[in-house]
């Protein structure tokens, strides 16, 4: 087993950090700020190459594996976490749809726009009285001849106020079934309303809207999977591979813009990079966030090899998260008074790092996924 990366992988992150730090940094503020549109951003990535990225090339993707795909985030996120957050959440839904469910003709024509990014998505499974407890959910589709009604709202749904297509995980004929279906729902479907979009401490450069369906008609040919949750946790281990590639990469940047900076700021006379103190805490997060991106390459790398990667997932998540969290609040710190600047870089890095501890299954849920796969190495799994 190879344990360092190629000179093709590495270039994948090299090109890939260059490009967000010529294209997307010096703008992040006016997407934070609402002055440029989430969709605008949407379209320089799949513009350059960045959509379709896991897809099989015959469908009109890049071909990567998911460890390729890993390092284009991480590169990525050194310019925007949020806009790699948007990027690597539509890549996900639509390599699923294009490559894993049994979808119908219908949908499959739908699939091009997907890869080539011309056509945005979302995913819409938490309510405003489920995130962690996803099980309990109360949003329902009944089917009735050849059509699905659909009834509920969903909440906190990233990409929805610009998003042209909705993977809606619903309970299956009523709100009291354990079933859950998946359906693709259009933007502009009667009876389907998008929300306005929420403002957040961070990760603006994103949209976040509450959706609601009332009496939705969809027609029973845009089901995606009849295993809803099933594969809505599936595809949330392949998010738990990517988001934490996302993290290293906002933790990594965070170390970088503070070097540069404390190598400038002078206190006592000297620039404050040269004071010990601050080396041993700036070492000590850059040896963390090493091992962190090995964390993420060996998880992405059990995704290529076909095993289950669910507590390795939570683990990768857990610890990424936490790591870019620390790292950014150090490193604001090391900034001073200007870090704490609303409109510093770094302020924006920490409140994208606390997004990702709640997305995708808070740092406590990974704990739950870790600590029963612990329990059962010693006890007989509960009902
Ligand atoms: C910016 C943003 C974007 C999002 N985008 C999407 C999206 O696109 N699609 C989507 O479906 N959802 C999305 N979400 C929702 C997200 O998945 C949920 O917020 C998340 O799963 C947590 O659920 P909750 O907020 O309801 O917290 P709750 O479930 O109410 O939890 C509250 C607190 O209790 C803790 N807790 C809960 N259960 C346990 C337990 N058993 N043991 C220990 N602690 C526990 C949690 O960790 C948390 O700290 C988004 C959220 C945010 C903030």
């Amino acid at each position: 087993m190879a344990i360092q990366l190629t000179f093709e992988e590495q270039n994948l992150f090299e090109e890939a950090k260059e490009f967000a730090l010529k294209n997307i940094a010096p703008y992040s503020k006016d997407w934070e700020n609402g002055d440029k549109s989430p969709r605008e951003a949407f379209d320089l990535l799949g513009n350059n190459g960045y959509c379709g990225l896991l897809i099989p090339k015959e469908l009109g993707g890049r071909g990567l594996n998911f460890l390729e795909t890993a390092l284009i985030y991480e590169g990525l996120a050194h310019g925007c976490g949020a806009i790699a957050f948007m990027l690597q959440l539509h890549n996900n839904i639509s390599f699923e749809i294009a490559t894993y469910y049994d979808t119908t003709e219908d949908v499959k024509k739908l699939v091009p726009d997907m890869v080539t990014g011309k056509k945005l998505t979302a995913f819409a499974f938490s309510e405003s009285t489920s995130g962690s407890d996803a099980g309990a959910i109360k949003s329902y589709a009944e089917l009735k001849e050849d059509d699905y009604h659909i009834n509920g709202k969903k909440s906190w749904i990233a990409n929805s106020l610009d998003a042209d297509y909705f993977n809606v995980i619903v309970k299956n004929e009523s709100p009291e079934n354990r079933d859950m279906i998946m359906l693709l729902v259009d933007r502009d479907t009667k009876n389907f309303n998008i929300g306005k979009n929420k403002p957040r401490m961070g990760g603006n450069a994103i949209s976040c809207c509450d959706i609601e369906f009332n009496d939705c008609i969809v027609p029973k040919n845009r089901l995606l999977s009849s295993k809803g949750f099933r594969e809505a946790l599936r595809a949330i281990d392949v998010a738990r591979v990517f988001v934490p590639a996302i993290a290293m990469g906002i933790a990594s940047r965070a170390i970088d813009m503070t070097v540069e900076y404390l190598g400038k700021r002078i206190a006592f006379n000297k620039p404050i990079i040269c004071n010990q103190g601050v080396q041993w805490t700036l070492a000590e997060l850059s040896a963390q966030v090493e091992a962190g991106k090995w964390l993420v390459y060996s998880t992405a790398s059990l995704m290529d090899s076909g095993k289950s990667v669910a507590v390795k997932a939570a683990m990768n998540k857990v610890y990424s998260v936490e790591l870019a969290m620390k790292v950014t609040t150090m490193c604001l710190q090391l900034f001073g008074a200007n870090g704490y600047d609303k409109n510093s870089s770094i302020s924006r890095y920490m409140a994208m790092a606390k997004m990702l501890q709640i997305i995708d299954g808070t740092s406590e849920i990974q704990k739950v996924v870790i600590g029963r796969s612990l329990e059962r190495k010693v006890l007989p799994k509960k009902r």
